[in-house]
C-alpha cells in the first residue's frame, strides 16, 4: 500500500491529481482509455492549478502584494480556483460574472469569500462584457491585479510544469494519445506541449464542443462555429494566447447527447459523477483510442465534479427544457 505523506501546505494539495482506467470507454474503444481525476483538487476541478500558478507568477513579479486583490472575470471553476488560493494566500478575491449564470455558482462563490460583482450578458465586443469588466476593476482597484486566464500562459504552464509530467509518470511512459476540450485551452495546449517534450510522437487531439470554433480551425485554418452546446466551461471562438503554438494533431466534435451518455455510463458503471465537459473528453478519448488502434493507450482529463450541476446535469425538468435526454433514473 502506498500511502500519501503529510503535507506542510494546503495549496500543496493542489494538483498530483489520481489517473484510473475507465473499463467502459477501454471497452468500447478497443484500448486503454484514462481519466485524469481533476475532481480530486481543492476546488474539484481542473482550474485549481491555473489559480495557483496565475497566483504565484504574479507573486514572483512583484504585482501581488500582502493583502492584495485578485479580480477575474469568470463563470465557474477558475473563479472558485482563484477565491480558494487567494484566501490561502491572504488575498481578496473579486469575480465578476453575467448575471445569467447558475444559482448554484453564485452560492460557491459568495460562500467562499469572494465579492461577486454580476454584470448583464453582453458580446465579447462589448465594454459591458464580463471579461472586459473585470480588466477595469483590476485597474480601478488599489493593489489588485487581473488573472486573465485566457491570455495569462502562466494558466498553460501549470499544466506543462504539473499535469503532463504527473500523466507521463503514472502511464510509465507508455502513452500514445492525449485528448480535451478547451475552455482557455491552457489544459490542450499546456499538457499536449508538455507530453511532447517526452515524446513527440504522442498524438494531441482537440475535443471541442459544438457552437466552438476551434474544431473548423484545425481542421480546416478557419475559425468557424457550427450548433450549440450545453456544456459549461468549454467551447472558445478565438486563439487566446494560450492556445498559440498548442501542438494539436488531430481533432475530433462531440455532441452533448454523446458526453451526457458518458455521464450517466460513468457515473451508473463506474462510480464517478462528472460534469459535461468530462463526458465530451471521455468520447473523445474513445474516438483517439480507435484511431490510434487496440494496442493504444490514451488519456484524458476528467475536469470537475458533478455536483458542482446538480441544478442542471442531474435535474429531470432542466434536461427536458433543453430538449436532451433525461438519465433513467431520474424519470
Ligand atoms: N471543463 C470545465 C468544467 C471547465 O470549467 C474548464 C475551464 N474553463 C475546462 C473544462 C477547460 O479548461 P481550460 O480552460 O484549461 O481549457
Amino acid at each position: 500500500m502506498t500511502v500519501l505523506p503529510a503535507l506542510d501546505d494546503t495549496l500543496k494539495l493542489i494538483g498530483n491529481t489520481p489517473l484510473v482506467l475507465l473499463k467502459g470507454p477501454s471497452e468500447e474503444a478497443g484500448c486503454e482509455i484514462y481519466g485524469k481525476c481533476e475532481f480530486a483538487n481543492p476546488g474539484a476541478s481542473v482550474k485549481d492549478r491555473a489559480a495557483l500558478w496565475i497566483i504565484r507568477d504574479a507573486e514572483e513579479r512583484g504585482l501581488l502584494k500582502p493583502g492584495g486583490t485578485v479580480v477575474e472575470g469568470t463563470a465557474g471553476n477558475t473563479g472558485i480556483g482563484l477565491a480558494l488560493v487567494a484566501n490561502a494566500r491572504g488575498y481578496k478575491s473579486i469575480i465578476v460574472m453575467p448575471e445569467t449564470q447558475s444559482r448554484e455558482k453564485m452560492d460557491t462563490l459568495r460562500a467562499l469569500g469572494a465579492e461577486l460583482v454580476l454584470v448583464p450578458a453582453a458580446p465579447y465586443k462589448n465594454p459591458g462584457h464580463f471579461v472586459h469588466t473585470s480588466r477595469r476593476l483590476a485597474e480601478e482597484t488599489e493593489g489588485a491585479v487581473w488573472a486573465n486566464q485566457f491570455d495569462n500562459t502562466a494558466n498553460r504552464k501549470a499544466h506543462i510544469d504539473s499535469t503532463a509530467p504527473e500523466i507521463w509518470q503514472q502511464m510509465d511512459g507508455r502513452i500514445d494519445g492525449f485528448t480535451c476540450a478547451a475552455g482557455t485551452g491552457g489544459t490542450l495546449a499546456g499538457v499536449g506541449m508538455g507530453l511532447k517534450a517526452h515524446d513527440e510522437n504522442v498524438t494531441i487531439a482537440l475535443t471541442d464542443p459544438y457552437g466552438a470554433a476551434l474544431y473548423n480551425y484545425y481542421a480546416c485554418g478557419e475559425l468557424k462555429a457550427e450548433g450549440s452546446s450545453v456544456a459549461e466551461g468549454i467551447g472558445q471562438g478565438r486563439i487566446t494566447a494560450n492556445l498559440e503554438g498548442a501542438p494539436v494533431d488531430t481533432q475530433f466534435r462531440i455532441s452533448d447527447e454523446e458526453g451526457l451518455k458518458w455521464v450517466a455510463r460513468l457515473l451508473r458503471e463506474e462510480g464517478l459523477c462528472l460534469g459535461l465537459s468530462s463526458g465530451i473528453n471521455v468520447a473523445g478519448a474513445i474516438e483517439l483510442g480507435r484511431k490510434l488502434g487496440s494496442k493504444s493507450r490514451v488519456a484524458t482529463i476528467l475536469c470537475d465534479t458533478g455536483f458542482r450541476y446538480l441544478s442542471s446535469l442531474y435535474n429531470r425538468e432542466w434536461l427536458e427544457s433543453k430538449g436532451l435526454p433525461v438519465f433513467d433514473w431520474l424519470r
